[in-house]
């Protein structure tokens, strides 16, 4: 069997593990290990990026190419949350600037090419990866070939498939299901709005994206037998039109193929990376996987990318300390936040999906 050797291997090539690559890949050999056999297809949910991503992009050398990528210019965001009537946020009030709706699949093909551009390896179609400990570093088998490196990086997403081997487990018992569908809309579109609602059973929210599409999701619990009558297209639509406020996006808009995804807060202990031996670090979803409402993921993917780059470059104890304080003081922010932002819609709080997220997931 074929062997080799890097300085950084990173599991899982979405946003966090090519922007991780991208990063060390001019100073360190790097080697992006991916389960997916090329890219995928159709339009994928997680496309709210906010103004603050623009500096990250910068570091990462894609900013200009970014915004040539026929992103969509976030516009207000109106919700019915904490009240019965609508509220308006508008977008140029964000002092980073309003944001984009992605072309998710556009912006990864972007992020794809630039970590290879950089000199990253990327090695993909890997169906079934083993690690173990091996010399004091790390061996990583996919079957055909064998690597080994001193720092090994889990970016595989909400699974974070790497530290489940290595026996480490997340606090996820946060039940939150996102059904959601990309209906056709009409070319041209001119409502850039993100519309927010909260119900009795959970919330939804919609906003156009290029291509002449508009995503329409609904989070609610997985143990709430409603889903299964939502998982027909015109069911999920007719439900959605119910609210006045997604009902005046979706006029004339045909149902479309239902899709569901896991969607709850899921995350990793900072503390217990450590423990499982020196140079092992997960970052984005792997880390933490964030509430959709959040719309934060993708952010924190970048932005813990560019953190355990900065720790990976400086290779001393002190440096991956400060890497782990920082995740941590991410993690705190985003309980709180989250938490806050369940406490809002205090007319649903006789009903279960608000009961359950009056505690912490994991608490
Ligand atoms: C319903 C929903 C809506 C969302 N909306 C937003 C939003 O509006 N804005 C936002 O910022 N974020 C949103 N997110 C979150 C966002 O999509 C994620 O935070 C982001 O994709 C995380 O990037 P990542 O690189 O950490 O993980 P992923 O994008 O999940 O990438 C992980 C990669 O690892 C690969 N992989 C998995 N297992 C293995 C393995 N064992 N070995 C090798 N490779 C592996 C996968 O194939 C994948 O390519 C949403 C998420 C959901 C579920």
């Amino acid at each position: 069997m074929a062997r080799h050797t890097y300085d950084v291997m990173v599991c899982g090539a979405g946003p966090a593990g090519l922007a991780l690559a991208t990063l060390l890949a001019p100073q360190r050999r790097v080697l992006l290990v991916e389960r997916r056999a090329g890219q995928g297809e159709g339009p994928r949910i997680g496309e709210s990026l906010p103004g603050a991503a623009a500096p990250l992009l910068h570091r990462l050398g894609v900013l200009e190419r970014f915004r040539r990528g026929g992103h969509r210019e976030r516009g207000p965001a109106i919700a019915v949350w904490d009240i019965d009537t609508p509220v308006w946020k508008d977008a140029i009030f964000d002092p980073a600037g309003p944001g984009w709706h992605l072309d998710r699949r556009g912006f990864e093909r972007m992020l794809q090419r630039r970590a290879q551009e950089a000199g990253a390896t990327l090695v993909d179609g890997c169906r079934h990866i083993r690690v173990d400990r091996h010399q004091g570093g790390w061996q990583l088998d996919t079957g055909s070939a064998r690597y080994s490196a001193p720092v090994l990086v889990d970016a595989t997403g909400r699974a974070s498939g790497i530290a489940r081997q290595l026996g480490l487990r997340k606090s996820a018992n946060d039940p939150l299901l996102c059904l959601h569908s990309f209906l056709d809309s009409p070319p041209g579109d001119p409502d850039s709005a993100m519309r927010i609602q909260a119900d009795a059973q959970g919330w939804w929210y919609s906003v156009p994206l290029p291509g002449a599409k508009r995503v329409l999701a609904y989070h609610l619990d997985s143990d709430n037998p409603l889903w299964h009558r939502l998982k027909r297209g015109a069911v999920f639509l007719a439900h959605a039109r119910q609210h006045p406020l997604l009902a005046e996006a979706l006029t004339d808009l045909a149902p479309a193929r239902m899709q569901c995804r896991p969607a709850g807060t899921a995350m990793l202990s900072v503390e217990a990376l450590a423990s499982v031996g020196d140079g092992f670090l997960a970052i984005g979803d792997a880390l933490y996987t964030f509430d959709p409402i959040s719309s934060q993921g993708l952010f924190h993917s970048l932005a813990s990318a560019a953190s355990a780059a900065n720790a990976i470059v400086a290779g001393s104890a002190e440096a991956l300390q400060r890497h782990r304080q920082e995740m941590q003081a991410v993690a705190d922010q985003y309980l709180a936040h989250w938490h806050g932002t369940y406490q809002g819609p205090a007319r649903f709080g006789g009903y279960p999906f608000w009961q359950r997220r009056q505690r912490l997931p994991g608490a």
